[in-house]
């Protein structure tokens, strides 16, 4: 089939913090920025609940909240937000092209990069199995089906987390699985699952295998210390180990850690390819956060901007 294609200054792919706030800078600029939402509009925050440290919610917010703002901001000043995902890139001539949804081709005069992470999963057979069928990655999403229920939450950072802190008021019991003999998250996360009474936590400890057939009825555990191993009785398990950046298609454009992030030049959202920013956490493995994602989102668009600007000049 023939794509269809078109010629844009700004092309901006992805919907979280870094993404929209890019839109509100380059719209402002008189860029008419097209933004794609990628596969999960508004991002991670979409699957979280309280937000308490982006500033100017003194009261904090919901994430899906937050992330209609954003958006709601974005169009204010013409950014023309579409659904579709970008399915391929080729860098290899300027200008350069984007494939969305494997269909339509975009031919854009620079590109901003904020694909963000998707979560990471343990790779157990069980754990694919019986995804869907008592296993997620998402508490907000589904901690409602385990209403009254035990369930486990695998992972010491912030999100394991906030993903039993969230569940505790809605199951029985949590049992937060961490694999070491201390967290990862900060103090005040760990402070709040420490002390809520439903919550235990079994240290130095992994998953050996999620039990059940069609739905989960347990988890067996293997304490590393000890090497004991025991069973859990839950109807739910939720995986909140981490995330991979969704970097995929640019791998054969872009310069890539070994950890899968697009490198930049330093104190630059610049790629090693011309016209091509970069923003968030599809770059950024150290920060990972809503304002700093936010920040980055703004640098790039003044990157792009000024990119623009100075082609320009070549040109006349
Ligand atoms: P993270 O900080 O990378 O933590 C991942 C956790 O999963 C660690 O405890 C890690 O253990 C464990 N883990 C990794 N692979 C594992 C495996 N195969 N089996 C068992 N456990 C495994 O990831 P995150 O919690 O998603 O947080 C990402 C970033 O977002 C962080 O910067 C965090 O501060 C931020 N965040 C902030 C908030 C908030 O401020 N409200 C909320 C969510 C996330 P080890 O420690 O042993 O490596």
């Amino acid at each position: 089939m023939e794509l269809e294609s078109q010629e844009i200054d700004v092309l901006i792919l992805g919907s979280g913090p870094a993404g929209y706030t890019a839109a509100i800078y380059a719209a402002r600029a008189g860029l008419k920025p097209v933004l794609y939402q990628g596969g999960q509009p508004g991002g991670q925050l979409t699957i979280t609940t309280d937000v308490e440290n982006f500033p100017g919610y003194p009261d904090g917010v919901q994430g899906p909240q937050m992330m209609m703002d954003f958006q709601k901001q974005a169009e204010r000043f013409g950014t023309d937000i579409r659904y579709g995902l970008a399915t391929s890139v080729d860098f290899s001539s300027y200008p350069l092209k984007v494939t969305i949804d494997e269909t339509d081709e975009l031919i854009a005069k620079s590109v901003v990069i904020a694909t963000g992470a998707s979560a990471r999963w343990l790779g157990l057979p069980s754990e694919e199995r019986l995804n869907g069928k008592g296993v997620s990655a998402c508490a907000v999403c589904d901690g409602f089906f385990f209403k009254g229920q035990d369930v486990a939450v695998v992972g010491g950072g912030d999100s394991a987390a906030e993903e039993a802190s969230y569940l505790s008021k809605i199951c029985n019991k949590v049992y937060m699985i961490i694999r070491r003999d201390e967290m990862r998250a900060s103090n005040i996360m760990q402070q709040r699952v420490k002390n809520a009474p439903n919550i235990e936590i079994v240290w130095n400890s992994v998953t050996d295998e999620i039990l059940g057939d069609n739905e989960v009825e347990g988890v067996r555990v293997l304490n590393k210390k000890s090497g004991e191993k025991k069973e859990i009785p839950v109807q739910g398990f939720f995986v909140a180990i981490g995330h991979t950046p969704n970097t995929e298609i640019f791998k054969e454009w872009l310069e890539i850690d070994e950890q899968g992030y697009i490198k930049t030049e330093p104190g630059s959202t610049k790629t090693n390819i011309e016209g091509v920013f970069v923003a968030g956490d599809v770059k950024d493995k150290i920060y990972r956060q809503a304002v700093t994602a936010a920040g980055m989102g703004c640098q790039a668009a003044l990157d792009a901007e000024k990119f623009l600007a100075e082609k320009e000049l070549e040109i006349a």
